[in-house]
């Protein structure tokens, strides 16, 4: 509950269906009551002015890894959803890679305790097995029960076809989201950067593309039998691309993500041996860029995910070969992503082109992890969870930060974000 029903008034609305005009109010218990042109003001109303501002669904981030418990020195969940908070996001689903895993109930009942203290909404995924060994199933029914979004053992592939059946199959009965981070250990292991021309010239060990595509192309065959829904997480070749779009043109439902490093960043930088660089899957060539940005924009890809990954500095300060792998981004990834297709020049934005890249944001992760369908996150009945940015005002990333990004800075800066009503981003600054 919060102290005062809010009205935002005066500014552009984006989610997909499109581009437009709209007041939006909401009531004290976070929920949408209008969304209208010139709604009348009452007297116990706070009014936010968005002139100028755009206003769309706050926005869901389907790949982010909180650290905690095991590397709270890296990330909290308090940390890491005030970062998402500043980025426009107002629900993330926290990855179960971490130490331990969240493999069991109890872990589910402590992530849920730290999260207390989370500005944004924070959803579970469990791991599919146990320690994210590959080896033994986790009780998916148990954890499905206490309400977990998604099954995945990210950060490893599964790589036993027939533990990745099961699983599959036990998702089918049960109705939850199997993610797959697509790796095939026998092909990757040892590789730092993508296998290509630049990596071949500087002799580091590659990492093949039908690493990713090999796992891929696997669990769409395990998922033509079996009726389960199923997520392709970070997918980063323009041949995983092809396959996606082969197997859903034949009518196979599943969904896939694209992460804005891999929109935005290419192989090249791995010359320079930083390991800020450094992530899996790899920074890939020019080709699979633009591939990637192409499924984006004609939906094959659904959703951008950030796969927020910090790291220690200390982490990060080790040789190419021995830092770990990842990239963070939750606070900017606005700014990457618009830059990326063009829209933070505010006078020529392609509306259509906008609209696709906020839903990949909003509605379709949204409705990756909803049981029920949602066809508008901006209506009357839908949580007052929004996202409202500027395209005159650029976010600067601090220059001594460990990030390709440290140094640039980005149209789309995020001046409020609002979490079931409440305001919890005011004028770019957390209210916490
Ligand atoms: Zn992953």
């Amino acid at each position: 509950m919060n102290d005062a029903p809010l009205v935002i008034k005066g500014g552009y609305v984006i989610d997909n269906h499109g581009l437009g005009r709209s007041d939006i109010a909401i009531s004290p218990e976070g929920l949408i009551t209008q969304c209208e042109n010139d709604i009348e003001i009452s007297s116990d109303q706070r009014v936010i002015d968005a002139s100028g501002l755009y206003i769309s669904p706050g926005f869901v981030d389907l790949h982010t890894h909180l650290r905690e418990p095991g590397n709270s020195e890296a990330e909290t969940i308090v940390s890491g959803t005030r970062k998402a908070a500043l980025g426009g996001f107002t629900t993330v689903v926290a990855m179960p890679n971490t130490s331990p895993s969240i493999d069991c109930t109890s872990m589910v009942h402590e992530i849920r305790a730290l999260a207390k203290l989370a500005v944004i909404n924070v959803e579970i995924a469990s791991a599919i097995t146990l320690e994210r060994k590959g080896e033994g199933l986790v009780n998916m029914k148990a954890m499905a029960d206490l309400g977990v979004v998604m099954f995945t053992d990210d950060g490893n592939g599964v790589q036993d076809s027939s533990i990745m059946d099961k699983a599959l199959s036990y998702a089918g009965e049960l109705g939850v989201v199997v993610a797959q981070h697509l790796e095939t250990n026998s092909i990757s292991t040892g590789g730092l950067a993508n296998l290509g021309p630049i990596s071949q010239r500087l002799g580091i060990p590659g990492i093949p593309a039908s690493s990713e595509e090999i796992m891929l192309a696997r669990d769409l065959i395990l998922l033509k039998n079996r009726n389960a829904k199923y997520h392709a997480q970070h997918i980063s070749t323009s041949g995983s691309l092809e396959i996606i779009e082969i197997a859903k043109q034949r009518g196979l439902k599943f969904t896939c993500e694209v992460t804005p490093h891999h929109l935005f960043l290419d192989d090249s930088l791995v010359e320079k041996f930083n390991p800020i660089y450094k992530v899996n899957p790899p920074l890939r060539g020019t080709m699979d860029i633009n591939e990637m940005r192409r499924g984006l924009l004609e939906g094959t890809i659904d959703a951008i995910a950030t796969d927020h990954a910090p790291h220690t500095l200390e982490a990060k300060e080790k040789s190419f070969s021995e830092a770990p792998c990842g990239i963070e981004s939750l606070d900017i990834a606005l700014g990457i992503i618009l830059k990326t297709f063009g829209l933070d020049i505010k006078d020529q934005i392609d509306a259509g082109k906008f609209v696709r890249v906020i839903d990949a944001l909003t509605t379709r992760p949204r409705n990756i992890i909803s049981k029920s369908r949602q066809t508008s996150l901006l209506s009357v009945g839908a949580r007052g969870d929004l996202a409202i940015f500027s395209l005159d005002e650029k976010k600067e990333v601090a220059k001594e930060r460990i990030s390709p990004y440290g140094g640039l800075n980005f149209f789309g800066k995020v001046i409020y974000t609002i979490c079931g009503g409440k305001v919890v981003v005011e004028n770019g600054v957390g209210n916490w």
